[in-house]
């Protein structure tokens, strides 16, 4: 499947849900959502019944598109949670938070999960000193997250964190000093997820 490029409040407007796939606009009224809560098009007034198939696709869709994987990575996160011990639907949600664009956002460093992608290719970004430009790598505790110490990607880390709302996650701590840098604390466990998924259809859909 091709990576969605259309207007992103669109994939919103269809589940009528907020994803935050905007950064900080999603926390004001211009969110679209807030706007005008109907399905995307033309004259559209109500959403169409769906079907037992359409209420668990849209529950995957909703996850992938929250975390901005394709198909093949997705696949491979659900066979990844179903091998191990344990709920699958809560190791396959760990698995996903603990991807480095998604704790870079929710450190508050990038205002989204786009933006945070982009900051890692573009080299922003440190793991344990390192530099680290794979979105998808997976954190472990322990783990120190920085930005990079050139005034470029200060700026950039400085003005996010500036604008960020909400709160850092019990799974993280952030160390807002010269340069901002993140502590992965804990492994995420499904208490640390903010958006409402029914993990169980996505398992029951995956496991067909
Ligand atoms: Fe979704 Fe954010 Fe657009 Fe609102 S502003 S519809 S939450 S992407």
């Amino acid at each position: 499947m091709a990576r969605y490029n259309g207007p992103v409040c669109r994939l919103c407007r269809r589940d009528g849900l907020k994803l935050f796939l905007k950064g900080s606009r999603c926390d004001t009224p211009k969110c679209a959502i807030e706007r005008r809560d109907v399905p995307p098009g033309m004259n559209q007034t109500r959403r169409a019944k769906l079907t037992d198939y359409g209420i668990h696709l849209r529950e995957k869709q909703k996850l992938k598109h929250y975390f901005g994987v394709l198909e093949r990575q997705f696949r491979g996160y659900f066979q990844r949670a179903s091998r191990s011990k344990g709920n699958t639907g809560n190791t396959l949600l760990s698995l996903l938070e603990r991807r480095l664009d998604n704790v870079v956002h929710r450190l508050g460093i990038g205002q989204s999960r786009a933006q945070a992608r982009q900051m890692i290719t573009h080299g922003h970004i440190t793991v344990n000193g390192k530099y680290c430009n794979v979105p998808s790598y997976s954190l472990r505790v322990g783990d120190v997250i920085r930005v990079k110490n050139t005034a470029k990607s200060l700026q950039l880390a400085q003005a996010n964190l500036s604008a960020r709302r909400g709160s850092v996650p019990d799974f993280l701590s952030l160390v807002d000093g010269g340069i901002p840098e993140g502590h992965v604390m804990r492994l995420p466990d499904e208490h640390d997820f903010s958006l409402p998924v029914q993990t169980q259809l996505i398992v029951e859909m995956c496991s067909r």
